[in-house]
């Protein structure tokens, strides 16, 4: 049978107990892994003095699979989140965020179905940035003024929203070739191209290029505000969405509300070379060896993991098992009770063994 070499990033927080439960129930779908475990983070920075050496990246690439848990970002070290290393580092250029209902938990929406495609590398996220007051800043003004005939207050901070044909054309064609293998219907295109004609207008233009490639695939755009009061008034008329990397963030989190929140919220980052699957939320360092968090999250990051290298069966009965304990409510973590000293919670751990007899029903 085959086996498939896939990179771990235990993470730190939260990461290692999330990370264990989540490869128990890969394992248990009967799929056979050979896990290459990479450590990265701080505890890294510790002993390597990088805490993303170049090893992790060396066995990705290598392996062209990867699944993380979360890493903590210390605030005021001037240590860069390794999580926005590892995408720009391995040009992970989509970020895939399904926002799919299951019954049991608590929400406002019911039957939630929608897929998010962010981009990954560029827009205002590219951190190109310009201190208020230093002498590039001031330069940049001067230059700016210069060509836009426009003018631009001497004490302001500057920060560069670049959006290119070649990363707008394989972002919008990844939507559609992912509509096109799940199935999906629709594809919209968000922007705020009446206001940024230039950045995202031409992100509109390419994706009504490359929409004529799809003709089975029914394609519109929305504004970005227009699209955050569709989403919250009518959900359900929405399919995939593709969008520049700063709307894709903020509506991840809006779609991930839409749902019922963070625990139960999946995500990939996706390249040419390689796939990080990972879950949204972070490494919530206050339950760091409580065995207390959900472990859905990255559950189902390891859910879209199977289907993407080709394990449509066993990733169908994974979630299954997953959606099949939360409906049921019992072997649930506190966040999934609907009260949340619930005494019954059972931990990330318990949570996990009850995914797994789920499999063997
Ligand atoms: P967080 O997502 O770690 O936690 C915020 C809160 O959400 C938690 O306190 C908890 O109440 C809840 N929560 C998160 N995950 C949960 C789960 N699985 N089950 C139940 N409840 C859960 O966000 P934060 O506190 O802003 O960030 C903590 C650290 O994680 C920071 O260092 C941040 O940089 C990092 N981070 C990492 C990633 C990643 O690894 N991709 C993503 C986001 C944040």
């Amino acid at each position: 049978m085959k086996s498939y070499r896939v990179t771990l990033i235990p993470g730190d927080g939260v990461g290692p107990e999330l990370a264990e439960a989540t490869r128990a129930c890969l394992e248990a779908t009967g799929v056979k892994f050979d896990w290459d475990i990479q450590t990265a983070g701080m505890d890294v920075m510790a002993s390597e003095g990088t805490p993303l050496p170049e090893r992790v990246l060396e066995s990705i690439r290598k392996n062209k699979i990867a699944i993380k848990a979360p890493l903590t970002t210390p605030v005021g070290t001037g240590f860069r989140s390794v999580n926005v290393a590892l995408r720009k580092e391995l040009d992970l250029y989509a970020c895939l965020r399904p926002c799919k209902s299951y019954d049991g938990v608590r929400s406002r929406y019911k039957n939630i179905d929608l897929v998010l495609v962010r981009e990954n590398t560029e827009d205002l996220y590219a951190g190109i940035e310009f201190q208020k007051g230093t002498p590039e800043a001031l330069e940049l003004i001067a230059q700016i003024e210069k060509l836009s005939k426009r003018k631009i207050r001497s004490d302001s901070g500057v920060s560069i929203k670049p959006l290119s044909v070649m990363g707008s054309e394989r972002i919008v064609r990844f939507a559609f070739d992912y509509a096109r293998q799940y199935k999906r219907k629709k594809v919209t295109a968000v922007h705020k191209a009446n206001i940024m004609k230039f950045s995202d207008g031409l992100f509109l233009e390419v994706a009504r290029e490359v929409a004529k490639k799809y003709p089975e695939i029914e394609f519109e755009d929305r504004i970005v505000d227009n699209m955050c009061m569709q989403l919250v008034q009518k959900p359900e008329l929405y399919d995939v969405l593709v969008l520049p990397n700063l709307y894709g963030d903020i509506l991840s989190d809006l779609c991930a509300g839409l749902v019922g929140g963070l625990g139960v919220a999946p995500g990939a980052n996706i390249g040419t070379n390689g796939a990080l699957f990972e879950a949204t939320h972070g490494s919530a360092p206050k339950y760091k060896g409580l065995n207390k968090v959900n472990p859905v999250a990255m559950i189902l990051s390891g859910v879209l993991m199977l289907r993407h290298i080709g394990e449509t069966q066993a990733a169908d009965r994974l979630e299954k098992a997953v959606a099949d304990v939360i409906r049921e409510g019992k072997d649930v973590t506190y966040d999934l009770k609907a009260d949340r000293n619930d005494p019954a919670a059972v931990g990330t751990k318990e949570m996990g063994e009850a995914i797994i007899r789920k499999m063997k029903v």
